[in-house]
């Protein structure tokens, strides 16, 4: 299934996405309560909160989707055209957005050093989460701005000393990220975090695609283009440090929650490796595109 947090009219709503239209999650589960005259089980209003809900929440939203299927000739208004909505952020308000640096091979031979021995992690504050729709705003202090293309993994359920084999019990979805990198303030000021949080600086979506889809997300075409040149193309296989010891190196020092996301790293191509450099400019189109997951398309302004 594809989530995505959608507006209409000035409301936010859950949905699952389909070809050309999304299903409206709450009215779909307000018409089958109708029905059955029976409550709703679970709260459909928002990704975090169906996340939190776990194993509950999406046994019933695939019963409200099957019975929808077998529905699918009575005049269920549950759906909205997708040309009527405008997509938000999957998840805006997630705990952590934990990031890898430098774990994919072609990203560290660009930058002529060696790949890590443990997994370099920094963090993007959720603030800088942005939707599809919203434009990546340039700041005032910096005139190098950078693109990363990045596969980004939506935890499921509370853990703590997670096994690797375990791992991807802990997983409900993927999505795109585009960690964008004021570069200059990122080396000025040696510590990462405030050169890649300034606000706008998380674009993340377009939809959440659930665990179950995605058979193996080592194996995913990644790529960005700007303005329809491509700029980075590679392939998840090229990570050096694989989601499931990620997550299990990860939680040997902290809780993992429902909703949090790690951004799993950039392969090469980036803008500061490039001879000539390229940096983000006003009017820009930054597209990332992963196989199987979706393309996230954001102006520059
Ligand atoms: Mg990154």
């Amino acid at each position: 299934m594809h989530f995505i947090m959608y507006q209409v009219d000035g409301k936010q709503y859950l949905g699952i996405k389909q070809q050309s239209h999304v299903i409206d999650l709450k009215a779909l589960s307000d018409e089958y309560c109708n029905r059955f005259n029976q409550s709703p089980p679970v709260l459909l209003t928002d990704m975090l909160t169906l996340i939190q809900q776990g194993d509950k929440a999406k046994t019933y939203v695939k019963t409200l989707t099957d019975w929808l299927e077998t529905n699918k000739d009575t005049d269920l208004s549950v759906k909205h055209l997708l040309d009527d909505v405008s997509i938000l952020a999957p998840l805006c308000n997630p705990g952590k957005v934990v990031c890898v640096g430098n774990n994919y091979m072609d990203h560290c031979r660009e930058q002529n050093v060696e790949p890590p021995k443990k997994p370099l992690i920094f963090s993007k504050w959720p603030s800088c989460i942005i939707g599809p729709e919203a434009e990546i705003l340039l700041p005032e202090n910096s005139e190098q701005v950078d693109f990363e293309a990045e596969l980004a993994v939506v935890i499921g359920k509370r853990g703590k000393n997670i096994a690797e084999e375990e791992a991807f019990n802990y997983v409900f979805g993927y999505t795109i990220l585009n960690d964008i990198s004021a570069r200059d303030v990122q080396f000025a000021d040696g510590q990462w975090v405030r050169g890649k949080s300034f606000d706008t600086f998380a674009p993340l979506g377009p939809a959440i695609v659930t665990a179950d889809e995605i058979e193996n997300p080592h194996h995913l075409a990644i790529k960005l283009d700007l303005n329809g040149e491509v700029l980075q193309d590679s392939n998840t296989s090229h990570m050096i440090f694989k989601i499931p010891y990620l997550i299990s190196y990860l939680s040997k020092g902290f809780t993992f929650e429902p909703g949090d996301i790690i951004a799993t790293g950039t392969p090469h191509g980036v803008g500061v490796f490039r001879n000539p450099q390229v940096f983000l400019k006003h009017g820009d189109i930054c597209t990332v595109e992963i196989e199987k997951i979706g393309l996230l398309k954001n102006r520059v302004r």
